[in-house]
């Protein structure tokens, strides 16, 4: 294998322009999709044209290796893994070519929502709506012929192709559309030399051979030639099976399971893209399609309806059919109770005893002829005695996508399901005929009662397309008996009532093994149509054409530590963990991961993930990192794995902002696996010098604050600027906090002798935890704190001997270093914690820091109370605030300022305290920012190999900072602040010291909003 791959290296390095990767980082990301398995590629290419296709498709064919196309990589099904070559079209060919009046030309890895942003400012779209359209790339969508909740209405992707580019097995560049058939001969003729034709009588049908000399290479035939061949046989193939198309693949609303050969004949010209579009790559390879667009619907109506039995919520739907809904949606009590319990939103749309729930819509030319259907489907359902209740009903478009939203967040949240059991996909591409949907839905619950599993259901139930999930544990390899077994049973019933076991998704690794039954003879002419495109079974092998009968469970995804798999032969252990968590428990969290590419969405103001905003490499991706550390503690020697250079892009590009967790559906700790696996590189090879001093800038803090006035005018110097950039790695072009002249921990504050947190104080205690930047750059924020919570009755324990979190060292995988600070500050603060004094951290990631890493950082018995009694500053005061014991007595502030939240707060689970603790304020007017993460991530974004990009994330912020009318920017995280700052002409201060400003305890600090940051540093 190893010298495969350095031939292809040698072979097409210097002649393709695209990236070709044969590194172990490579080999691991794109070894899976969201599908159940697993198979680590040959190599990974990105093309940057279809030239570099051609190339690599010539290639492919002459040296026998495989060649997959991939979009997103979130096909359920493998459609887009394998052993082969693996084309990423998502990374660098992902442009919209043209756009004319009702068609536009794209490159296959545009994806379909930013295909639609464009086409919206033309008031036009392309119709198919697959549920993550956010993410699906066109080619994706191609690939497995995707469709949406509206299919029923606009069809699938099929419909809306006009011609494809396509490159062939052998490398020739085709555009095919609807071809015009010249010639026709008899499929299965020798070949080559026989040159006579005979004339077929009055059906005007001439047997000639086929143009194709089967004996020369495939790559060495031209263009013309291929495609003269292709028609003629394709011809051929579909008049002799016509009758088993019309037999075995009835007319079916949704159906992408095998080859569609139903449709392409239509005279004497034959439509290549309703064939080529859902064939998973396994015939061609599209560079670019032209596609129809339709104008942007004008007006609908969206109402969610309630039913005590989902054989109601059916028959209604049935009974609806017939008035013509534009989509028509099916949902199970499951998926509704989960709805119902994460967003209070949907808490009142949903009714605790609902069975199940149909979100139906009806589209029209003015408002009154949509709520007129509305009513005229109501009076239906009443005429039938149907039970249901209306719980909403759209008054404006933004109803109706709130109401859209529901489906799509319960589906999501499925994966999020806690336990060792989650709902699994492999037979959730069903689709039968809507009126045999009862029938259907009976004997699917008793297949699944008798496996003793139970399933979730969601179904674009107008088009008869059913996702049923059952709920298992996690296949491991060699374990899918079960999976098949179900499948086969289910299948049954989907053949008995005239169905299809893929309707949208494709038959990848999972269904293939299924076609030979659905088909019967039909499957012979797939086989042919295979041959005629990819004689060499080359494109996309063992997807829909396999003689693999136990492909659905081949490769089903690696999940036991490799411990476990290894032999007494060939020991390979897994290194201790850094953290405080077992192997298998980070394992456990990896593969939490199911694929799903949710975090690859570059959507601002999304926050998952900053990184991605700036690139769509895979590598940058949450999913690139579960999967690494997956595959690092699954496959071979993980320390191996963890310490390849080609690591280093998938490690680095991650600075502990947390948000992933957030927001992805499955709340997988990618930080943790990322911390993790940078500590075991850091165990293994030490920390790079950059890393080192900027974690560290705590240690050189002491003697910049010793020679204040020197220090602040050097750190405004370019020249010495220039020079620290050599010697500790920050930007010379960063703007950098000035020093204060006294720490805060040396104030005179802390070090007095009421400082004390002895017990038996009358007043409540509560202890401050200072953190780096407080007690460093701005002591006067640790005063203005100090200061509210007297004001408010309390008093201040700041221990002394503190020091800081230990954040940024815990960020780079510094463990021996990240655990001696959080030990001193455990020895401080242990004691009070015990006392139950809260500890209130005026920083976010401090919080953050002593709440939720040291538990996983120290073994210390303290550590779990500490972080019991952790918050921030500004949940601390909301409490207050909702407790009826804080104060408003705040003067009136005539000021406009700009908050932007921190991701650290919204890690800390905040309810964005400080906005509604600024609203107090009289007189004062709140923007917010709202524009993603600053890219600022605690000292990452001072490091000079960062600063681009920090700035790249960063970027809708800064501009923002510098055109927004206010007086002031406002953050709660000193970072944050530092990039707000960055280039704005306005100060950006923290929220506590506009509140002691209203409070009227700090009347200095509006001196403070005065001072602009200038040169090279900070306000
Ligand atoms: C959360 C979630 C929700 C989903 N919802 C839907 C839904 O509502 N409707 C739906 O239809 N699907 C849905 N899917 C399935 C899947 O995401 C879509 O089918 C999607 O269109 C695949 O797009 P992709 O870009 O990720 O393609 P990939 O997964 O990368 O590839 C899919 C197939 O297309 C082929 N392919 C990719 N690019 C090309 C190309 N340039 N030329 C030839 N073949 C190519 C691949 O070889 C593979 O066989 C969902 C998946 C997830 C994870
Ligand atoms: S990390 Fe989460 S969002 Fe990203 S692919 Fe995995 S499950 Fe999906
Ligand atoms: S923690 Fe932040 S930077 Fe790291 S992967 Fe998650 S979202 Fe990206």
């Amino acid at each position: 294998m190893e010298e495969l791959r350095r031939r292809l290296v040698e072979d097409l390095s210097d002649t393709i322009e695209g990236d070709l990767r044969i590194d172990r980082a490579a080999l691991s990301m794109y070894a899976t999709d969201a599908s159940l398995y697993e198979v680590e590629p040959i190599a990974v290419c990105l093309p940057r044209n279809s030239r570099d296709v051609e190339i690599l498709a010539a290639w492919s064919a002459d040296q026998r290796v495989p060649l997959i196309a991939r979009g997103a990589g979130t096909g359920l099904a493998g459609g887009c893994i394998g052993r082969g070559i693996v084309m990423d079209f998502s990374r660098y060919m992902n442009a919209i070519v043209s756009v004319a009046s009702d068609t536009v030309r794209v490159q296959p890895g545009v994806r379909r929502d930013q295909l639609n942003a464009v086409l919206r400012t033309t008031g036009r779209y392309f119709a198919p709506d697959p549920s993550n359209s956010a993410i699906t790339t066109i080619g994706g969508m191609l690939g497995v012929d995707a469709a949406g909740s509206h299919a029923v209405r606009v069809g699938s992707t099929r419909d809306h192709v006009q011609s494809l580019e396509c490159v062939l097995s052998g490398g020739q560049k085709l555009e095919l559309g609807l071809e015009r058939i010249e010639r026709s001969f008899l499929i299965g003729q020798p070949t080559a030399s026989v040159v006579d034709h005979v004339p077929m009588g009055s059906a005007g049908f001439r047997f000639l051979p086929p143009v194709r000399n089967e004996t020369l290479r495939l790559s060495s035939l031209t263009p013309a030639t291929r495609k003269a061949d292709l028609l003629e046989r394709l011809n051929a193939i579909l008049q002799e099976h016509a009758d088993s198309v019309a037999q075995f693949q009835p007319p079916l609303l949704r159906n992408s399971a095998g080859y569609m050969l139903r449709g392409i004949l239509q005279g004497n010209q034959l439509d290549l893209p309703r064939l080529l579009v859902g064939s998973e790559g396994t015939l061609a390879v599209f560079t670019e399609a032209t596609l129809y667009t339709l104008p942007l619907p004008k007006h609908r109506a969206v109402a969610l309806l309630m039913f005590g039995t989902l054989e109601q919520a059916i028959r209604a739907m049935q009974l609806l059919l017939p008035l013509d809904p534009s989509a028509c949606d099916l949902l199970d009590r499951r998926l509704l109770s989960l709805g119902r319990g994460s967003d209070p939103r949907f808490h009142s749309m949903i009714l605790p005893e609902a069975e199940g729930a149909l979100i139906i819509e009806f589209p029209g030319n003015s408002e009154r002829e949509v709520r007129q259907r509305l009513a005229d489907s109501r009076r239906l359902l009443d005429s039938h005695a149907i039970e249901y209740r209306i719980t909403r009903e759209s008054e404006t478009p933004d109803d109706g996508d709130e109401i859209w939203l529901l489906p799509s967040r319960v589906v999501s949240l499925l994966a999020g399901l806690k336990g060792a059991s989650r709902p699994i996909p492999f037979v959730e591409d069903i689709a039968v005929p809507p009126e045999r949907l009862t029938e259907f839905m009976q004997l699917a619950q008793r297949t699944f009662q008798q496996h003793e599993v139970t399933a979730t259901l969601y179904a674009h139930a107008a088009s008869g397309q059913l996702h049923l999930r059952p709920i298992l544990p996690i296949p491991r390899p060699g374990q899918g008996s079960r999976l098949e077994a179900i499948a086969r049973d289910l299948y049954r019933h989907v053949f008995a009532v005239g169905g299809s076991i893929s309707g949208e998704h494709g038959d990848g690794f999972s269904r293939t093994a299924f076609l030979r039954t659905q088909y019967g003879a039909l499957y012979r002419a797939f086989q042919q149509v295979k041959d005629v495109f990819d004689p060499e079974r080359l494109m996309n092998p063992d997807k829909i054409i396999s003689n693999d009968p136990q492909l659905t469970t081949r490769h089903l995804r690696a999940s036991q530590l490799i411990d476990d798999t290894t032999t007494p032969q060939a020991p390979v252990t897994v290194p201790a963990s850094q953290l405080n968590w077992s192997a298998q428990e980070s394992l456990d969290a990896a593969i939490r991961c199911n694929g799903c590419g949710s975090c690859r969405i570059p959507a601002p103001p999304l926050r998952m993930c900053p990184f991605v905003l700036t690139d769509s490499a895979e590598e940058l991706s949450p999913r690139a990192k579960a999967n690494s550390v997956r595959r690092a503690l699954t496959q071979g020697s993980s320390s191996d794995l963890l310490a390849e250079e080609s690591l280093l892009p998938v490690l680095d590009s991650c600075f502990n902002c947390r948000q992933c967790e957030l927001d992805c559906p499955s709340n997988v700790d990618i930080p943790h696996l990322i911390i993790e696996a940078r500590a075991q590189r850091v165990a293994a090879n030490g920390l790079s010098r950059t890393a080192r001093l900027l974690s560290r800038v705590h240690t050189y803090a002491r003697v910049g604050s010793r020679f204040t006035i020197l220090t602040n005018r050097l750190l405004n110097n370019p020249v010495f600027r220039r020079m620290l950039e050599r010697t500790v790695g920050i930007s010379a072009q960063r703007r950098l906090p000035r020093y204060a002249r006294t720490q805060f921990l040396n104030s005179a504050r802390v070090r007095s002798e009421d400082n004390t947190g002895i017990p038996g104080s009358p007043r409540p205690t509560v202890v401050y935890f200072v953190d780096y930047f407080a007690n460093h750059h701005d002591p006067e924020l640790a005063e203005a704190f100090c200061r509210i919570l007297e004001h408010n009755g309390y008093r201040v324990y700041i221990p002394r001997d503190q020091t800081v979190s230990g954040m940024s060292m815990i960020s780079v995988g510094d463990m021996v270093a990240a655990r001696e600070v959080a030990e001193q500050n455990i020895r401080e603060l242990a004691e009070p914690a015990r006392e139950g004094y809260q500890i209130v951290c005026t920083e976010p990631s401090a919080a953050l820091c002593l709440s939720q890493e040291y538990p996983l950082v120290v073994k210390h018995e303290d550590v779990d109370i500490i972080a019991q009694q952790t918050l921030d500053a500004g949940t601390f005061l909301l409490n207050l605030l909702r407790q009826g014991k804080l104060k408003k007595d705040f003067s009136h502030q005539s000021l406009v300022v700009g908050y932007h939240t921190p991701c650290h707060v919204k890690a800390l689970g905040s309810a964005q305290p400080m906005i509604e603790l600024l609203k107090l304020i009289p007189g004062l007017t709140l923007q917010q920012i709202e524009k993603g993460c600053t890219g600022m991530a605690g000292t990452w974004g001072l490091a000079a190999e960062n600063f681009d990009r920090s700035v790249q994330i960063g970027s809708s912020l800064i501009s923002e900072m510098r055109t927004i009318r206010i007086n002031a920017g406002t953050t709660d995280c000193s970072s944050c602040r530092m990039q707000m700052e960055q280039s704005a002409t306005l100060p950006t201060i923290h929220p506590l010291k506009i509140l002691a400003l209203a409070y009227g305890i700090m009347p200095r600090i509006a001196e403070r909003l005065k001072h602009a940051p200038s040169g090279l540093v900070m306000s």
